[in-house]
């Protein structure tokens, strides 16, 4: 049975900012990191200041992030991203924000779409700046490391465990040019989101009516922000999902499901049901 409060929300708004998270990709078989309560589900993300400044953690990131890699990029848009892109496409969805780093908004269509915390298939280098690409990359950690691929590591997501001897054994890509570290460019924990990125998101929910939170339990603070934004602007917020979040005091809807089946549900509803969009 279809919900039609999120259906009559939708119908209600011209031009509806959606910040969304992992929620929207576990669909796809990218894993949340967070459980229903918000705590952690894994051992926590990397900081960026061990990052930078531990052998031992950049060696592990990075092998495990190699080993990962092929799965993750083999993921594809699931319901949740085809919905968003059909509501962009029938104009009342002005833009999505996205914590997610995966590109699946914008492979299922979504054009106006901002990557808060950035692409994890781009590299960055610490030193001299230079960005590159990272399938490129995993083919150049894979020629360093011709033993440790040919022992057939295959993990069941980026978050793997690998042993530790297989760790020790792997030699973490340094930048070509200069010699430096090379991250992902993606926001790590303890870092912020660049200033332009953010101004651009915040420009986009000045023009907005509304905030959906979709998949997101708000744990991090770059994407609560908006919420605290919107709220002082008077926008109505909706939310959907599965569990709690940090936002659910000041939401007039809340809805606990999956945001692929419920924003799937509401479009469908709305364009044979006889409602507006
Ligand atoms: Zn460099």
């Amino acid at each position: 049975m279809p919900d039609e409060r999120l259906r009559d929300w939708i119908a209600r708004h011209r031009r509806v900012f959606a910040l969304t998270g992992a929620g929207c990709s576990t669909g796809s078989g990218i894993p949340d990191y967070r459980d229903d309560d918000g705590g952690w589900k894994r051992k926590p993300p990397v900081m960026i200041h061990a990052f930078r400044t531990s052998d031992a953690v950049y060696r592990r990131y990075w092998a495990r992030a190699f080993a990962g890699w092929q799965r993750f990029t083999t993921a594809t848009p699931n319901a949740a991203h085809r919905a968003f892109a059909a509501w962009e496409s029938v104009g009342t969805l002005s833009q999505v924000v996205t914590q997610n780093v995966d590109g699946l908004h914008q492979r299922a269509g979504c054009r106006a779409v901002i990557d808060l915390h950035g692409r994890l298939d781009v590299v960055v280098c610490l030193g001299c700046g230079a960005r590159t690409s990272r399938e490129a990359l995993q083919t150049s950690i894979a020629a360093e490391n011709p033993l440790w691929v040919a022992q057939g590591v295959s993990a069941p997501d980026g978050d793997a465990e690998i042993a530790d001897a297989l760790i020790q054994s792997f030699n973490p890509p340094r930048c070509e040019a200069c010699g430096g570290l090379l991250k992902p460019d993606v926001v790590f924990f303890g870092e912020n989101v660049p200033a332009e990125r953010y101004a651009e998101a915040r420009e986009a929910l000045a023009s907005a009516d509304a905030l959906l939170v979709a998949g997101s339990s708000l744990m991090v603070y770059s994407g609560f922000r908006f919420v605290g934004l919107a709220r002082d602007a008077g926008l109505p917020i909706t939310i959907v999902n599965r569990g709690r979040t940090r936002a659910d005091a000041v939401a007039e809807l809340k809805i606990e499901e999956d945001i692929g089946t419920a924003l799937t549900d509401a479009l469908t509803v709305a364009k044979y049901g006889g409602g507006r969009l």
